[in-house]
């Protein structure tokens, strides 16, 4: 027992050392290892940690419980069988720009990344281990594009990509153009991969560019990014520059309605999102955000009042997996200790980029490892909108691969779905409310917009 403590303790601490990416921002650099290694220390403060941990331990018996992931539990393999009987849709998936769209050539090498990789959050392999069925691909659209020109031709850039990995695969992959495909695709064994565009910018000046991206598989947009754009101003910008909704980014909702693309409000100000509801004639998504009663006075997350809205027009909210997202007290250490590590090296003159800087980041990195959230901070933010919202109104949104290296202990890539779904299931949640937040809910909602869009 104490013997298995230690080595559980020791694993979890090797998660703590590796650098952060940028929350929300995928960089497309370099991604996290697939397997953290433990870092050289010296052992005298390898002992003192493990001898803090212990004496947590002692004084507080429930301890090795916080993080409560017990495979050999019955609970945990009814978890796993769950996460493969039902279908598994995760509402925001950043595979594409992982894969660096604008250099990307189907070679062989390449196309074999999405089955099989030894870096980043997402694979074939591991989302079959997890239970994966439905991983909504993010194309995404830098903000760059906005004002540089080119948003709807690197969208469509990244769509061809998308396609191409699906014509080399065509045993494992699957286009998912309706909701009827998904169940079929579920019911031959094949990975259903439908799109979503992240920022409205890729539309341009034309509504007709929604038809053209329709026709092409998108099936949600999340109407901006980073930056306000012509559609609307993001919770990331300052600059406000329309109040909500722009008087074209009103069609564009109706527009979307029409044609049978989900809206979604991740990344939007709140007052974009209550203009949304009074536009949309169908229920809208939030693809990839969390509960804002974790993370007080952060936009890119739902207030309560917003995620009621959201539920009032039977919408759903997909729960972000990044530790940004899931505990402020998590993200504001992380972020003091940057601060402290700028400062130690505006000192030295020397920035993060600088060679020379590594020896003293790996230095500040010992003493000050990256925090991380768990699995059980997820399971909070979908309990949290349960209990304000209702069972129907709460879904999956990981992020994995667009957040960087912040993703919680235990909901690490997509092979560890099951963990989630246990710790629901240990809540007292029912196989019929896991259906309904694996996929159910998701599916009604699109349901819906293909109704609305077809009559
Ligand atoms: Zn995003």
């Amino acid at each position: 027992m104490a013997h298995n403590l230690i080595r559980q303790v020791a694993a979890r601490l090797s998660f703590s050392f590796q650098s952060q990416g940028d929350p929300d921002q995928p960089s497309g650099k370099h991604q996290p290892a697939k397997f953290p290694v433990l870092p050289q220390r010296s052992y005298l403060r390898r002992m003192r940690l493990l001898i803090g941990f212990l004496t947590l331990f002692m004084i507080n018996p429930m301890a090795h419980t916080q993080h409560g992931i017990d495979v050999q539990d019955p609970l945990w393999k009814k978890a796993d069988e769950l996460a493969h009987r039902f279908i598994l849709i995760d509402g925001h998936v950043d595979l594409p720009y992982r894969m660096g769209v604008k250099n990307f050539r189907p070679t062989k090498e390449l196309l074999g990344i999405p089955i099989s990789s030894e870096k980043g959050d997402f694979d074939y392999e591991r989302a079959r281990k997890g239970g994966l069925d439905v991983p909504f691909l993010a194309v995404y659209v830098p903000a760059e594009y906005q004002q540089d020109g080119g948003a709807k031709a690197f969208a469509d850039q990244t769509i061809d990509m998308i396609e191409s990995i699906l014509a080399a695969h065509p045993d494992k992959f699957a286009k998912a153009p309706t909701v009827q495909s998904v169940r079929d695709n579920f019911a031959k064994g094949l990975m259903s991969l439908p799109m979503g565009m992240e920022n409205g910018a890729g539309i341009e000046d034309d509504l007709a560019n929604l038809t053209h991206f329709h026709n092409r598989g998108i099936r949600y947009i999340t109407l901006t990014h980073s930056k306000d754009n012509q559609i609307c101003d993001s919770s990331y910008d300052d600059a406000r520059t329309w109040n909500g909704l722009s008087p074209f980014g009103k069609k564009v909702v109706a527009e979307m309605n029409g044609v049978g693309i989900m809206v979604d409000i991740s990344h939007v100000s709140d007052k974009a999102f209550y203009d949304v509801l009074e536009v949309s004639r169908v229920p809208v998504i939030a693809s990839h955000s969390s509960c804002r009663t974790f993370t007080p006075g952060w936009q890119r997350n739902m207030d309560d009042d917003m995620i009621r809205a959201l539920a009032e027009h039977n919408g759903v909210i997909q729960i972000n997996f990044g530790s940004t997202f899931l505990d402020k007290k998590v993200d504001q250490a992380n972020k003091a200790n940057r601060k402290k590590l700028d400062a130690i090296l505006e000192k030295k003159g020397l920035t993060m980029e600088d060679a020379a800087a590594k020896t003293h980041i790996d230095a500040f990195r010992k003493k000050n490892p990256t925090l991380f959230s768990d699995v059980e901070m997820v399971a909070r933010h979908v309990d949290h909108v349960v209990k304000i919202a209702g069972i129907d109104h709460v879904g999956l949104g990981s992020d994995f691969d667009g957040v960087g290296d912040s993703l919680p202990t235990g909901l690490k890539d997509v092979s560890q779905y099951p963990n989630l779904i246990y710790l629901l299931l240990k809540k007292g949640y029912t196989e019929q409310d896991i259906e309904k937040i694996c996929s159910g809910n998701v599916l009604r909602v699109w349901s819906e917009v293909e109704r609305f869009a077809s009559n």
